[in-house]
């Protein structure tokens, strides 16, 4: 596995934010260079919960964190480099980003989306939540 060297800073990290796993991949100063949708897709291949407290995350969660951000990365440099153009972010494969209402293409349940002004957490219930189904703020303001 690679980048193991970097697993106990990254598990130290988790432990010092603990703040949601997905607001945690996205935040540049936690970890550089994802952007929503990798946020979406690591969560999703990491099979954790992007509502999951990165203090409960651990060094088998930074394990699988890491694991993810290179396969959705490898994913996403293969499907360019097999294009004539610049693909925008919404064409790129994916699980989850942006397939609100689809079935998964793990295990085919429904993914979900819990929507913000800026971004919108998609994420598959069976993968992801124990088959819990998070409230949506589009009309539930009181997500926890
Ligand atoms: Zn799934």
């Amino acid at each position: 596995m690679p980048d193991t060297e970097f697993l106990p800073e990254l598990a130290e990290r988790f432990a010092a934010k603990g703040v949601r796993l997905h607001s945690f991949l996205r935040d540049q100063g936690a970890i550089a260079g994802l952007g929503r949708r990798l946020a979406n897709e690591v969560c999703h291949r990491a099979k954790l919960s992007p509502f999951a407290s990165t203090k409960s995350l651990g060094i088998d969660g930074a394990k699988k964190v890491v694991a993810a951000i290179h396969e959705a990365i490898d994913e996403g440099l293969a499907y360019e480099r097999g294009r004539p153009d610049m693909s925008s972010s919404a064409d790129r494969p994916g699980g989850v980003h942006h397939r609100a209402g689809q079935p998964c293409p793990v295990c085919g349940d429904t993914v979900r989306e819990v929507s913000y002004a800026k971004y919108s957490v998609n994420y598959c219930p069976t993968c992801q939540t124990n088959g819990k189904v998070l409230a949506d703020n589009t009309t539930s303001k009181f997500l926890k």
